[in-house]
């Protein structure tokens, strides 16, 4: 069965920065499990960021919490795990949550956390690309599932 490196809180842990998930629900859940072995990460835990967490946002090249604490380090540090992990489990994909400063894929906010969007990859969704992980979103878990 091919693994498949997934957005822990897609998959329900909740580890998102308000201290909650952002779950698929069942039916999804029972559906990827039929096809693939789910390698959960959490970038943002994984770099050492606390759960709840300021939200942050990328901007000019390193990501900044709405507080304006610089947190490329856990960032970058989380999204290194996130690559080693798909090398670990030899996953060539990975379904990420999106809009995510981490997970995101093809939009993400523009860091004035004034709630626009602009085209742009999570830091972990780039470091992933880059080592040929294909990203899918939530939003397109069927191409995933076909
Ligand atoms: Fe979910 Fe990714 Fe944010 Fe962790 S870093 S809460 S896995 S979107």
């Amino acid at each position: 069965m091919e693994n498949l490196l997934v957005s822990a809180c897609l998959l329900g842990f909740e580890c998102k920065y308000c201290g909650g998930s952002n779950f698929i629900g069942g039916d999804a859940l029972a559906a990827l499990k039929e096809k693939y072995r789910l390698i959960p990460v959490c970038p943002e835990t994984a770099g050492g960021l606390p759960t709840p967490r300021d939200p942050s946002e990328r901007r000019d090249g390193g990501v900044y919490s709405s507080k304006g604490r610089d947190v490329t380090a856990e960032f970058s540090k989380g999204a290194d795990t996130a690559v080693w992990l798909a090398g670990r489990y030899g996953c060539t994909k990975a379904l990420l949550k999106a809009q995510s400063p981490s997970c995101g894929s093809g939009i993400i906010y523009d860091g004035s956390f004034t709630g626009t969007l602009v085209p742009g990859d999570g830091l972990t969704t780039e470091k992933l690309r880059t080592a040929g992980v294909s990203v899918f979103t939530e939003n397109e878990l069927q191409r995933l599932l076909d």
